[in-house]
C-alpha cells in the first residue's frame, strides 16, 4: 500500500489503512455519497482539521483521493465506525508519523489572512492578491470603513 499525503482534503492524517483480503465489506451501514451508497474502497484515512474536535473519516482510492467522508467524535469511534463496515479493518490501521506535527497543522490551516491572520477556516471569504497576498471579507470591510470615516 501506497502511503497516503500528510494532508487529505485540509485534514491531518492521522491513522490510514488498506482493505486487503482479510477484511470483508459489509453493506448494512454504508457511508452515503450523492445519495447513493458509496461500495467497498481500497483504502481508509482518518484525519482531523487542527481547529475542530472532530475526526474524519475518509473513504479514499488506491491513490488516496478521498470519495466519501464521515465525521466522527474521536479516532477510537472513526475506528468503531470503519470496522462497522470493514470488518477485520481494525487490525489493519497504521498510525500516521508526521515528523512536524505543528507544521503540517499550519499547512492544514492555509492560506491566512495577510492582515488579520486568521485561517481560511474561521473565514467567509478570502481575496487574493499579487503574488500569494490574501485578505479576507472582515478586513476589507474594516478598512473600507476607515476609509469612509476619514473622508
Ligand atoms: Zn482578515
Amino acid at each position: 500500500m501506497e502511503m497516503p499525503p500528510p494532508i487529505l482534503d485540509c485534514a491531518k492524517v492521522l491513522a490510514y489503512a488498506a482493505v486487503d483480503e482479510s477484511v470483508v465489506h459489509v453493506r448494512d451501514n454504508p457511508v452515503y455519497v450523492d445519495g447513493k451508497p458509496l461500495g467497498a474502497v481500497p483504502n481508509l484515512a482518518i484525519c482531523k482539521y487542527p481547529i475542530e474536535d472532530e475526526h474524519l473519516l475518509f473513504f479514499c482510492r488506491k491513490e488516496w483521493e478521498v470519495l466519501g467522508c464521515t465525521g466522527c467524535p474521536s479516532l477510537e469511534a472513526a475506528k468503531d465506525r470503519a470496522e462497522r463496515e470493514y470488518r477485520g479493518i481494525a487490525a489493519r490501521w497504521q498510525s500516521y508519523h508526521h515528523e512536524d506535527e505543528a507544521a503540517v497543522d499550519r499547512q492544514c490551516l492555509e492560506p491566512f489572512c495577510s492582515f488579520c491572520g486568521k485561517s481560511f477556516f474561521e473565514l467567509e471569504r478570502l481575496i487574493w492578491g499579487k503574488d500569494g497576498a490574501v485578505i479576507c471579507d472582515g478586513c476589507v470591510r474594516t478598512l473600507a470603513a476607515a476609509l469612509n470615516g476619514s473622508s
